[in-house]
């Protein structure tokens, strides 16, 4: 971190600053020019409020050179991060399609769904339990019982399953759900975020609606912190001006994350977009720009799902979608 001062800033200023960040743990070395002193500040940075130095009277102007995360960030753990589960990588060069209804409604929809959407080359199972929806006269999911289908469902299929959770108090429920999720609604719930810390399950964070990377990576460290280091992050598009679209999927995040992160990135192309026809055009970009996997909506029956029909694949336009990203993975690859 860099800190310019002042003109004029008195030795007496200089030496008061200094002894404080060293207070808190940093060296700190001063550059005295003709005109401007700066203090290059070395250390841990992290706990360092910005704002609250750049208010000193002293200080012209502080940048970070290093980001607040440490945990996630790829400069400290150059190496992309794999999860395992039970066999089932994530991240690195693994690439895994997630699939399964927006809500789970019955034992029969999520057995048949998680059949085909298995056959099609999903490896993994979505299926809320617990819906965050805006309103609260619409389905609120099945609970304890919606996890106990997919659980069933997993049994049948042998394909591991992801749900969310809404609530700390709920954890005793996961116990044996293999990803965690937590939605876009609670990216920043971070006493949530801390008691997630504290398992070492695998958690997939989803990017808020209106939040930036820099803050999707801050809420991955909240969880990294507390030592739970199996983090995926998922872009599912953000809210702009357009109305067209559900939402914005961020593209651009893909690699940037990538590149800021080792963690794996999953991009959610249909909450990203809100249309069942925009999920395959979506689903082959994100593939292409570098995605460590898709999580994808597929219901048997859209028209009458209790949630998110609009946006959910049959399982036929699902085995389409997943032929065509395993075509662009080979490309990829070449
Ligand atoms: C979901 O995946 O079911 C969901 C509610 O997504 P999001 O949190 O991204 O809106
Ligand atoms: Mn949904």
């Amino acid at each position: 971190m860099v800190a310019v001062l002042k003109p004029g800033t008195t030795n007496e200023q200089v030496e008061n600053l200094t002894v404080w960040l060293e207070g808190r743990g940093l060296k700190v070395h001063i550059s005295k020019g003709e005109f401007q002193t700066i203090l290059g500040l070395i250390g841990d940075t992290s706990q360092i409020d910005t704002e609250l130095l750049e208010g000193l009277e002293m200080i012209e102007s502080v940048k970070r050179v290093t980001e607040p995360f440490k945990s996630a960030n790829r400069k400290f753990h150059p190496d992309d991060s794999i999860i395992d589960l039970g066999g089932l990588k994530i991240g690195g060069p693994h690439f895994q399609l997630i699939a399964g209804p927006c809500s789970v409604e019955s034992p029969e929809q999520i057995l048949a769904i998680a059949q085909s959407v298995h056959e099609s080359g999903a490896s993994i199972l979505r299926g809320g339990a617990f819906k965050p929806r805006t309103s609260p006269y619409d389905f609120q999911g099945l609970r304890m019982d919606g996890i106990e289908m997919l659980l069933e469902a997993k049994k049948k299929t042998g394909m591991p399953i992801i749900t969310e959770i809404m609530n700390a108090n709920h954890l005793p429920m996961f116990e044996n759900v293999d990803i965690i999720q937590v939605g876009a609604r609670n990216m920043q719930n971070f006493e949530l975020l801390k008691e997630l810390g504290m398992i070492r399950k695998p958690v997939m964070l989803k990017r808020g609606l209106a939040n930036t990377m820099q803050e999707l990576l801050m809420s991955a460290e909240y969880i990294m912190s507390g030592g739970n280091h199996n983090v995926i992050l998922c872009e599912r598009g953000i809210r702009t001006f357009e109305t067209y679209t559900r939402n914005t999927l961020d593209l651009s995040a893909v690699p940037m994350l990538r590149e800021l992160s080792h963690l794996p990135v999953i991009v959610d192309p249909s909450h990203a977009s809100g249309h069942a026809r925009l999920v395959k055009p979506m689903s082959l970009a994100a593939a292409a720009a570098g995605a460590n996997g898709i999580m994808i909506e597929v219901h048997n029956d859209p028209v009458n799902a209790l949630c998110d029909g609009a946006q959910s694949l049959t399982p036929e336009q699902f085995r389409e979608v997943a032929k065509k990203v395993r075509r662009i993975r080979e490309a990829l690859a070449e």
